[in-house]
């Protein structure tokens, strides 16, 4: 043991034996970095300690500096930094120390952590998506419990001191070796590294801090959204883990069907029922509109079950302005399923004049040609 200068040996200070490791040498200064400092540690000897384990650090985790002081002792190393007030001690290991406090904080303090995102789908008529609409909606989420304010001790109670780690959110284990003591630290289970715990739990979230709620939101839907749109309100999700920031809502619209519209994008698809005349002879047809108007459609003669005919701008208003979709009107010309005589003699005057002659077994094979006959 070197005891030059009233000063101890740098590997009797770290605890660790003179062949150790680079590695062992960092580990040890860690720990023992983390025991004294004088944030954490209100010893009246911590930051002579502190400051102690820093310099046998500083000489060891450097191989020059080792290597002289294995050879000179602190002869060997005189001159450097050592001996100045521990304010102005400029740390060798200035990134492994950051690393230990940084990691003895994160490891030390709960984290906070962001709430969770919800998601919840939202049924909306083909006309409340295509122009907008104000939706009440119902959700169940976590909330910061309003009667401890996410505390989790009752109104007018403080936490109590950690029983297990005494305030100091970590728990040691002392482990005897053959090359001496070795302390393992650990985040106190009790407290999960906080230090406190809640002595009366709060009577409404037990001390979680958080309360599962109902609430009622209201929603803008933008005009335009369709069928599986995600509508995203910020912070509108669960409250977050010990201080951290709350989740997001995520709004999945879902279209109800409708009666008579398809959406095929911003476009609007209308089907339009034609007998063989109007189709043959050409017709108008009404066709409802979004806005529950009608419009009134020419088909021209000759027209053919599958076509379609487009009716501008009247579909769909664009999620994000600037114009609208068509309206597509597709006809589908019918057969009539029965025929009144008269029809039926009409029916087959037509076929003659045609020249193709209809057999007489039963409607469904006369009009089986005519549809031929027409297409
Ligand atoms: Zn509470
Ligand atoms: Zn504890």
């Amino acid at each position: 043991m070197d005891m030059e200068n009233g000063r101890r040996d740098y590997y009797e200070v770290l605890g660790v034996p003179r062949d150790a490791s680079a590695e062992e040498i960092k580990r040890a200064f860690r720990r023992l970095a983390m025991k004294y400092h004088p944030d954490r540690n209100k010893s009246p000897d911590a930051e002579a300690r502190f400051k102690e384990i820093n310099e046998a650090y500083e000489v060891l985790s450097d191989p020059e500096k080792r290597a002289a002081y294995d050879r000179y002792g602190h002869a060997g190393v005189r001159g450097g930094d050592f001996g100045r007030p521990f304010e102005g001690f400029r740390f060798g290991g200035f990134g492994d120390i950051f690393d230990a406090f940084f990691g003895a904080a994160s490891a030390m303090r709960r984290e906070a952590q962001r709430g969770a995102d919800r998601r919840l789908e939202l049924e909306l008529d083909l006309e409340e998506a295509a122009f907008g609409c104000e939706k009440e909606v119902e959700l169940t989420r976590v909330e910061r419990c309003s009667r401890c304010g996410g505390s989790g001790s009752e109104p007018g109670t403080r936490p109590a001191v950690c029983p297990s780690c005494n305030g100091s959110g970590q728990v040691r284990r002392v482990h005897r070796s053959f090359f001496g003591q070795f302390i393992n630290v650990a985040t106190c289970p009790q407290c999960q590294g906080e230090g406190q715990v809640i002595a009366h739990p709060c009577r409404d979230c037990r001390g979680s801090g958080r309360q599962r709620r109902p609430r009622r939101l209201r929603i803008q839907v933008p005009a335009g959204v369709d069928d599986g749109t995600q509508m995203r309100i910020s912070g509108e999700g669960d409250a977050g883990h010990n201080g951290g920031p709350t989740g997001n809502l995520y709004v999945v619209v879902r279209l109800r069907p409708h009666p008579f519209f398809r959406r095929d994008g911003y476009d609007l698809l209308y089907e339009a029922e034609l007998n063989i005349a109007q189709a043959a002879l050409g017709c108008e047809v009404e066709v409802p509109t979004l806005e529950g108007e009608s419009y009134t459609l020419r088909i021209p003669p000759g027209t053919q079950s599958g076509q379609e005919f487009t009716i501008r701008g009247r579909g769909v208003p664009h999620l994000h302005g600037g114009g609208r979709g068509d309206l597509r009107v597709r006809v589908h010309v019918g057969v009539p399923k029965e025929l009144t005589p008269e029809q039926r003699k009409l029916l087959e005057a037509l076929a003659a004049s045609f020249g193709t002659p209809v057999s007489g077994d039963g409607d469904r094979g006369i009009l089986a040609r005519i549809l031929d006959a027409l297409t």
